[in-house]
């Protein structure tokens, strides 16, 4: 068998490895895995989140509280209206305070009801978030075994296919062998092709004379764009 011949047979075993290989990648059950392993860490990140959102809330809290007390000791200068006004202070300046704090309780109103707002908001948040990620997590361990096996299934499949190949190999030439295998971890694929005429197949590229007299003696050249072996 020449040279060319049996680095054909080993790439067609290759080819059946390279398929395998792509089998596991764009499998179900990966693409399944990998999507709820990726939406967990994510719901983790979110509820990092809602909890920072939380602590903000409640120094909102805290501060409309403050608010709540400093208008609350202001309020105290009225128990004794009847008294204050009967002493001779002007009613004018009682009813423009009266007025102020009017317009302070009701912004402190707004601003209590834009935060039970935002908790609720931040509630329902988390109650939606704590029941799709309890789903997830009941189904993640059966994803993840499904995936296991699909797994298992293609080591098996590619194990015979690489012990076919290192069978193959031992008939191969070290340094062509160590050429084909930089190129494959290249993902360049197919390695070796026939030319059509004096043209790469893959990348259209020409040959140049030298060349185009190698590859009409039987040798295996190179293609200098893509790199791909060559024969005729
Ligand atoms: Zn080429």
């Amino acid at each position: 068998m020449s040279q060319v011949e049996k680095l054909l047979k080993y790439q067609e075993a290759d080819s059946r490895l390279l398929k395998v290989e792509q089998k596991l990648n764009t499998s179900e059950e990966r693409k399944k895995y990998v999507q709820a392993r990726s939406y967990l860490t994510k719901a983790s990140e979110k509820l990092d989140q809602i909890e920072a959102k939380a602590q903000e809330l409640k120094s909102g809290i805290d501060r409309l509280n403050q608010r709540y007390n400093d208008l609350a000791e202001t309020l105290k200068d009225f128990d004794h209206l009847d008294e204050l006004v009967e002493e001779g202070n002007a009613i004018s300046f009682y009813k423009r305070s009266a007025q102020s704090l009017a317009e302070d309780l009701k912004s402190l109103k707004s601003e209590i009801n834009s935060l039970t707002a935002s908790i609720k908001e931040q509630v329902d948040e988390y109650q939606a978030l704590k029941k799709s990620v309890i789903a997830a997590q009941k189904e993640y361990p059966a994803l993840q075994a499904a995936y296991k096996k699909c797994k298992e299934n293609v080591q098996t499949e590619a194990e015979a296919i690489k012990k076919e190949l290192a069978s193959l190999a031992k008939d191969i030439d070290e340094d062509v062998l160590k050429k084909y295998q930089a190129k494959r971890s290249e993902r360049v694929f197919p390695i070796i092709c026939q030319l059509h005429g004096d043209v790469c197949p893959m990348c259209g590229t020409s040959l140049s004379i030298a060349e185009k007299e190698n590859a009409s003696s039987g040798k295996v050249i190179e293609c200098e764009n893509c790199h791909r072996f060559l024969y005729k």
